[in-house]
């Protein structure tokens, strides 16, 4: 049985605390692997290395440090197809989705090659008589990450690229449902150059997620999961004196106008709807035609392309859908669909009898589309994370905007319609973090940020874009002063420019 166990200080180590997690091959049912869930001990080896490199990584000039990643860019590009196909075996989805994750997360890289001018500080010339006035940002030294199953090399990315890049040294938990590609990825990054000691990966599940949050020497704290852990990891980082992001869950609507191209509207849904099997925080949940008519036109159309999926392995490169990453979710989102039927929703497309022959241990859930769901079913109101899709029928445009926005989650919506006024509307009314115009999943480019509102998000800044280097590093003003007038003597109001 192969044993995944941790990277500290530049190499792997094997874990040292008798416990173990199984990792599976999501489309036969069987482990593939165990991974080692870490001891405090283990976390402490890897908290005194990062503590070790740290300072000498800090003092790096920020070109120095925007090479590694210059090179470590080069290196997954030249590694994509084994990444891919690593990360595949353990998550399930598409070998072509698996490198859309990759990617997504190496924008991130890309983006943080620009570290020597993305930490520059901001100077005041003369805010004074003989002052000059500048601030610094420095790194907040050791920086932790805690990331979830269904983007195992994107999130974190989004997480160590810009922490690392900085000056910081970096403790990474990635989900133990996934962790082969995160190893990797700390591996490469120690081929690109980067010190031993700045990137370990500690493999672990609560236990190691309360040593992370409890220990004095981590900083600032990532967390990217779902909202009931999101909500407990931000008040206990919080309550410990940590700086702290915490994203949650997801329902991302997609309001379809009666003017929208229903091809395209149906295209969008199908993709944003079922790819990855519907695990994705940016997956479209539920749709709201408007109108009756709006609305009978996009069951009809979808209903015979979700029948028509072509679901299976990642080895079959016909598969547009693989299986859920484990057995309890694939019984979760099954149950799901019970209570929506008993819930009284219309159940378009049943998904619960899929077979597949020889892989009938496989994670495996039909697309399944429910219409007629209303605001107060489970099924509307929690994420269901996998292959179902809600329509919630609005008789106009402002029903239909009322729904994301008394929805308890707020991560991602869109609107499909041919109106500018109508769409320049919504993207301005609406609560909502990331909004799609014609755009079923809005995830922004490395460049600019990622995050939710209410549920989705805990904490002011965002992931990527200038919120990162905000989030991993803290501001230091320095008011300096060369006197080369006359003396002025001792002053005991509050000291002014004036
Ligand atoms: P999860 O909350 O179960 O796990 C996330 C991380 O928390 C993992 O590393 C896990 O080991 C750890 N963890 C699990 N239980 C814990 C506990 N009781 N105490 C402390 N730590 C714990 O999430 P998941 O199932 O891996 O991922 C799916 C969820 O993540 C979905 O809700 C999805 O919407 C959300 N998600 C959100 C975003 C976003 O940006 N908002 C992105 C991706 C996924």
């Amino acid at each position: 049985m192969r044993m995944i166990g941790h990277f500290i200080d530049g190499k792997q180590v094997a874990g040292t605390s008798g416990r173990h997690a199984d990792v599976f091959n999501p489309a036969t049912g069987e482990i593939s692997a165990k991974v080692a869930l870490a001891s405090a001990d283990n976390l402490d080896a890897a908290i005194a290395a990062a503590r070790a490199a740290q300072p000498q990584w800090a003092a790096t000039n920020p070109q120095r440090r925007a090479r590694v990643f210059f090179r470590f860019v080069d290196l997954i590009n030249r590694h994509m197809d084994e990444l891919a196909a690593l990360l595949s075996s353990e998550h399930g989805k598409t070998v072509e989705d698996s490198r859309g994750d990759i990617l997504r997360g190496l924008e991130v890289a890309e983006f943080v090659c620009g570290i020597p001018h993305l930490q520059k500080g901001e100077f005041t010339e003369g805010a004074g008589p003989g002052i000059d006035m500048y601030s610094l940002r420095q790194p907040v030294g050791i920086g932790a990450g805690i990331t979830p199953f269904n983007f195992p090399a994107m999130i974190p990315l989004w997480m160590f690229a810009p922490a690392i890049a900085a000056g910081n040294a970096f403790i990474l938990k990635p989900s133990e449902r996934d962790p082969s590609v995160p190893m990797r990825l700390a591996e490469l990054m120690t081929e690109a150059g980067l010190p031993q000691g700045i990137l370990n990966v500690v493999n672990g599940d609560k236990e190691t997620v309360d040593g992370i949050l409890g220990h004095d020497e981590i900083g600032a704290v990532s967390f990217v999961g779902s909202t009931p852990i999101a909500r407990y990891v931000y008040a206990t980082a919080a309550q410990n004196g940590k700086r702290v992001q915490a994203f949650g869950g997801a329902k991302n609507h997609m309001i379809v106008m009666p003017d929208a191209d229903m091809d395209k509207t149906v295209d969008a849904l199908m993709g944003a709807g079922y790819g990855s099997a519907g695990e994705r925080c940016m997956a479209i949940s539920v749709a709201v035609p408007v109108g009756e008519e709006t609305a009978d036109r996009l069951v009809a159309a979808l209903a015979p392309k979700i029948e028509a999926l072509k679901i299976g392995p990642y080895s079959d490169a016909q598969s547009e859908m693989g299986p859920l990453i484990t057995k309890a979710a694939q019984e979760r989102v099954l149950s799901l669909i019970d209570r929506g039927v008993q819930e009284g929703a219309r159940l378009v497309v049943d998904g619960r009898g899929f077979k597949l022959q020889g892989y009938e241990n496989g994670h495996f859930i039909g697309g399944t589309l429910f219409d007629h769901v209303t605001p107060d079913m489970d099924i509307y109101r929690e994420e269901i994370f996998g292959p179902v899709l809600s329509v919630v029928r609005a008789k106009s445009y402002d029903e239909a905007l009322e729904l994301p926005m008394k929805h308890e989650y707020g991560n991602g919506v869109a609107i499909f319609t041919r109106d500018g006024d109508t769409a320049r509307d919504f993207a301005t009314r609406v609560n909502i973090g990331m909004v799609g115009i014609n755009v079923p999943i809005p995830t922004p480019m490395a460049y600019h940020s990622f995050g939710g509102w209410k549920a989705s998000a805990f904490g002011d800044l965002n992931q990527h874009g200038t919120d990162s280097i905000k989030f991993w590093t803290r501001t230091k003003t320095v008011t300096s002063r060369w006197p080369s007038g006359a003396k002025e003597g001792a002053q005991f109001a509050m000291p002014t420019m004036e």
